[in-house]
């Protein structure tokens, strides 16, 4: 009898501090070695020319979720975690979202209820907070923390969602207190509403106007300000889906000035811009999210953030709406771009444009892909059983045929939207087998997973998630008069 139900031999093992060759072993859902000549298993891969890279962690994803206005997105946990397995990703952290009047618990309850139910990979929640009542911030929260729920979401931006400065400083200190790490949609909301308000005004509805309708200034001023109540808290920030060139520099300079912000991009500010969305008629609504695409010289700036290490990790922001009414035109087939809905599909194109970009296509490498889509954010979010290649971790891998190319386009994505904004673009690279916790769930292109085969991963404190230790002198001055707070 073999000692391992599986050795995926002779590949090319990924890893964020230096890629290696060496054979693979797998028993039950668990990485059991790596190494040279390892025994043989009850199955055997032979994955010569192939890559064993981890399965992809992607930290930000909207599944199943209702918006304020009461709207489904189009994916289902099952369509979406479908669509995560076939791009290569065995983790997602989609949203518990509490919109107002609504109590925190149950919204959990009711957000765990539909991932048991479809989810084919694993999953976490971040903690989407709109309503923070006081039995929230006392009660609510905490108890969902210490449960392993360790992320919170905020809105700085958005009618209904949004929170101001106090209520966010009130979750900093929640987060700070119990142990989590608060994530944050950072936009000033009265720079957007102003432009949009006058935009609409003169009569620019197109989609092409949602681009100026976020000025560059509410990122950049709505991140100094978010590093001023994570300095003042002494608080960690995620900073969600960097998109400007100024915005990654505002995050640097923080940074330098030791407050420890975190921050994230996705693929549609690396690889889409603004004239995306200067088409035809409608046709742009296709390409709008929040915040919009900026400009060449951003795309550059972000990859250089990622480089550089202010950025850690780039998430799908995978927001599923379909092009009818059910979703981006539920306000009308010609609305105004301000009644568009926001989001676009990406949780099955991600890993396959990085790794074209990245790896394939003679960017900063394998090592930096593994690190920016699987390692880093498991690291982040407090989940130590995902995102290497190592004996003890979850054996959730992703064998990558680096030669395989694949177009992508409407006719073959995985998710409920029906479409994909990067229909007609060709990468090479795409995994061929994905594993999660052993077992096969995407083989030759078929799916295999049971819809609620996925497991929720209680997550613990990371080192990411620790004050910095170094307390305002604000707060330090309370203290020093005898104020706790
Ligand atoms: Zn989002």
């Amino acid at each position: 009898l073999s000692a391992y139900d599986l050795v995926i031999r002779n590949g090319r093992v990924g890893a964020a501090h230096g890629s290696f060759d060496a054979d693979v072993a797998i028993a039950g859902e668990t990485i059991a070695a790596v190494g040279r000549g390892l025994p043989p298993g009850a199955r055997e891969i032979e994955a010569r020319g192939l890559l064993v890279l981890p399965g992809g962690v992607d930290a930000h994803c909207h599944i199943e979720q209702v918006s304020a206005g009461g709207l489904l997105n189009a994916d289902t946990f099952e369509t979406a975690t479908a669509a995560a397995a076939k791009g290569g990703t065995t983790t997602v952290i989609s949203f518990a979202a509490q919109h107002v009047g609504l109590r925190m618990d149950e919204v959990l309850a009711d957000y765990a209820a539909r991932a048991r139910r479809g989810a084919m990979v694993d999953y976490a929640f971040h903690l989407m907070v709109s309503d923070p009542t006081p039995e929230c911030l006392g009660e609510h929260l905490p108890a969902a923390i210490r449960a392993g729920h360790r992320s919170i979401k905020a809105f700085l931006t958005y009618d209904r969602i949004k929170l101001d400065d106090e209520q966010f400083l009130d979750l900093l200190l929640v987060a700070r207190e119990h142990g989590a790490l608060v994530c944050v949609h950072a936009e000033n909301h009265g720079m957007i509403r102003w432009m949009s308000r006058r935009l609409v005004e003169a009569g620019h509805v197109a989609p092409r106007f949602h681009g100026a309708s976020h000025p560059r200034l509410a990122e950049v001023e709505a991140f100094e300000r978010v590093a001023a109540m994570s300095a003042l808290v002494d608080a960690p920030v995620m900073i969600f889906h960097v998109s400007t060139a100024e915005g990654a520099a505002a995050i640097r300079r923080a940074r330098g000035a030791g407050v420890k912000l975190l921050a994230e991009t996705c693929p549609q500010y690396l690889f889409m811009s603004v004239d995306d969305l200067d088409r035809p008629g409608m046709e742009g609504a296709r390409f709008m999210c929040s915040p919009p695409q900026r400009e060449a010289a951003d795309q550059a700036a972000l990859w250089r953030a990622l480089e550089l290490g202010d950025l850690q990790t780039v998430t799908s922001d995978h927001a599923p709406y379909r092009l009818d009414e059910t979703g981006k035109f539920s306000g009308g087939p010609n609305a105004s771009f301000k009644d568009i809905a926001n989001g676009l599909p990406g949780l099955e194109q991600r890993l396959p444009l990085l790794f074209d970009a990245m790896v394939s296509g003679g960017g900063p490498g394998l090592d930096a892909f593994v690190a920016l889509t699987a390692t880093n954010p498991a690291a982040i979010y407090g989940l130590p059983t995902k995102g290497a290649i190592a004996p003890g971790k979850d054996a959730d891998v992703a064998l990558w045929d680096p030669g395989k190319r694949h177009v992508f386009s409407d006719a073959n994505v995985t998710d409920g939207t029906g479409y994909t904004p990067y229909a007609g673009r060709e990468v090479t690279g795409m995994p061929v087998l994905v594993l999660r916790r052993g077992e096969p769930i995407v083989e030759g292109g078929d799916l295999r997973a049971a819809p609620g085969s996925g497991r929720w991963l209680p997550r613990e404190v990371s080192p990411a998630m620790r004050p910095s230790g170094r307390p305002s002198p604000d707060m330090a001055l309370a203290a020093r008069f005898g104020a706790t707070l």
